[in-house]
């Protein structure tokens, strides 16, 4: 096992103080990375997708469990420090300099399949998991996605019907997958601390229910929780033929977004993909 000088270490040599403009907040808790890098189960010999590895800390745990880990990364002064990190772990790591938002996954994975980890600022993080989860092929490339986000984000990914954080979010990870909140993770475990709690989400692929078009499915949540206070028969008005859909279902119209469950969801989006 490669020996690895500490991570505050890495960081002062490197001078990689913390960006604010780029979202960054360390860990440099190695146990911790380790248990976050267990998650997905073993990963000895198997593909994964780091994104924004920043010093390398949550890297060296992939690369220490035996992955081969293809990390993507924003900020040009992590380069130096990613690259020792390489030497220390012959052929297992390759690491690419650029935005993650504009980079085709599949395409750099080399159409393999590959498990997702990553500590992301929230903004990215929430804008690729839409993406991950979203489209019509299924199942996907990767095998799994493990995600930190601030824990507010991670409870509406998990959430349940019938409370005010259930909505699009959830329907989003739980209509085709399941999603799982694995860990949380305190606000002092980050250098420097972000001003809330953080969790991290396990999400791993489920088939896909037949006869249901993504699209519409995204279509329907959108309008149904674009106005979660009204009740369906209003809030659904725009979308052709989902008042009567919901009808002949036994759906309630006069019901409210939040009180819908992902199955009745999935029910009423395929009634609609077969005509209504
Ligand atoms: N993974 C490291 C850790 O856990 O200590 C760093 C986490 S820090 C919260 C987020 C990292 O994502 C930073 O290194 C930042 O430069 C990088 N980043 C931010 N936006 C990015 C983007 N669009 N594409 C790739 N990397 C990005």
């Amino acid at each position: 096992m490669a020996d690895l000088p500490p991570l505050r270490d890495v960081i002062a040599r490197h001078g990689l103080s913390a960006s604010k403009a780029l979202g960054q907040n360390f860990l440099f808790d190695e146990q911790l990375l380790d248990r976050i890098a267990a998650i997905p189960g073993d990963l000895a010999g198997k593909q994964v997708l780091e994104v924004g590895p920043g010093p390398g800390g949550l890297t060296r745990a992939l690369l220490r469990a035996g992955a081969r880990v293809t990390a993507i990364e924003m900020d040009t002064r992590c380069l130096p420090a990613l690259a020792e990190l390489g030497e220390a772990f012959p052929g297992q790591l390759t690491v690419v300099q650029g935005d993650a938002l504009r980079i085709d996954h599949a395409e750099l994975m080399g159409g393999e399949p590959f498990a997702v980890l990553s500590n992301l600022p929230y903004n990215v993080g929430t804008a690729l998991f839409v993406r991950w989860l979203g489209g019509e092929a299924w199942p996907p490339l990767w095998t799994s996605l493990t995600l930190m986000f601030q824990q507010e984000v991670a409870q509406r990914i998990v959430a349940q019907p019938g409370g005010s954080v259930y909505g699009r979010l959830a329907v989003l990870a739980q209509w085709r997958s399941v999603a799982k909140l694995a860990m949380k993770v305190h606000r002092s475990a980050f250098t420097p601390p972000p001003k809330v709690m953080s969790a991290i989400v396990h999400v791993e692929p489920a088939a896909m229910p037949e006869g249901v078009s993504a699209r519409l499915l995204e279509r329907l949540t959108e309008a149904a929780f674009g106005q979660r206070r009204k009740m369906l028969r209003q809030s659904l008005k725009g979308v052709p033929g989902a008042v009567e859909g919901l009808e002949s279902l036994g759906i309630d119209p006069q019901r409210r977004a939040e009180t819908v469950t992902v199955e009745e969801f999935v029910m009423l989006a395929r009634v609609l993909g077969n005509g209504g």
